[in-house]
């Protein structure tokens, strides 16, 4: 079973997150512990003080360090795990599909969350192992980013989505976006289905579908692409989506 703890000041922001949809029907399966620990609880001082004002001047308060080493050391007391230990933060590396990859054949994950105006650099150098962004804008703190980047690890693990939900052909999972889906009614307002879907020719319907993915990447995210290592009939229809694309503007 792999262990997701998550340390912040807010633990009740998990709360409905933790316990609904797949996150709780994976806990409730046993694929994953999810745990928010209260790092306050290990300031160590009897105003409960986590944060003080900052070395140098300035606004803003900062994290202070002994809370957050001292709660990630008792986490680290009771494993025999190496966990990985993951700063929440916008200086980070940034988040994508493959990391979360990474991250699910792990068996123990540590967050941190921050809030204010950052952390001790102390933390950041001597008792992370990742620091993660969830995209390059500031958010107030680092539960909404942790809570993300758990949903997208804990639903690849095996045994948490169904067939019916599976992750294999989502977008980036390929390297591709994914194709579009339709279901019932075979025609909406006029708008008809492709008639390909309606076929009951499976292998026709996957070399659409390989087709409609390359498309939807060549229009939206080119950049992927570049990335990829495509099979020549993959090429063979870019460069035929190309002309088709070239044509149109002409
Ligand atoms: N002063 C910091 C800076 O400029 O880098 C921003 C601090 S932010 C207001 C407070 C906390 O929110 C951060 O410590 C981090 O935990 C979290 N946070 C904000 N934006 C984030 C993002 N894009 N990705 C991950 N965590 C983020």
């Amino acid at each position: 079973m792999m262990k997701v703890d998550v340390l912040t000041l807010f633990p009740e922001m998990m709360d409905g997150v933790f316990r609904s949809s797949i996150l709780g029907k994976a806990q409730e399966k046993d694929i994953v512990s999810l745990n928010a620990v209260n790092f306050r609880d290990y300031s160590g001082n009897k105003h409960s003080t986590v944060d003080d004002t900052p070395y140098g001047g300035g606004g803003g308060m900062v994290l202070k360090p002994d809370p957050i080493f001292s709660a990630v050391e008792d986490l680290l007391s009771q494993t025999s795990a190496a966990p990985r230990i993951i700063l929440m933060c916008p200086q980070g590396e940034t988040f994508t599909q493959q990391k979360a990859e990474e991250l699910s054949a792990e068996e123990h994950l540590i967050f941190i969350c921050g809030h204010y105006e950052g952390y001790d650099e102390r933390i950041r150098e001597h008792l992370v192992t990742d620091e993660l962004s969830i995209g390059d804008y500031v958010l107030t703190g680092g539960e909404l980013p942790a809570m993300v980047v758990i949903d997208s690890v804990v639903r690849l693990l095996p045994g948490v989505l169904g067939n019916e939900t599976s992750a294999l052909t989502d977008s980036f999972s390929t390297g591709l976006l994914e194709y579009p889906h339709y279901t019932r009614p075979a025609e909406f307002r006029g708008w008809k289905v492709p008639d390909i879907l309606l076929s009951g020719h499976h292998a026709n319907i996957e070399i659409w579908r390989r087709e409609q993915a390359l498309k939807r990447t060549l229009q939206r995210r080119p950049d992927l692409l570049d990335k990829m290592i495509l099979s020549d009939q993959d090429r063979k229809v870019i460069k035929r989506l190309q002309q088709e694309q070239q044509e149109s503007r002409s």
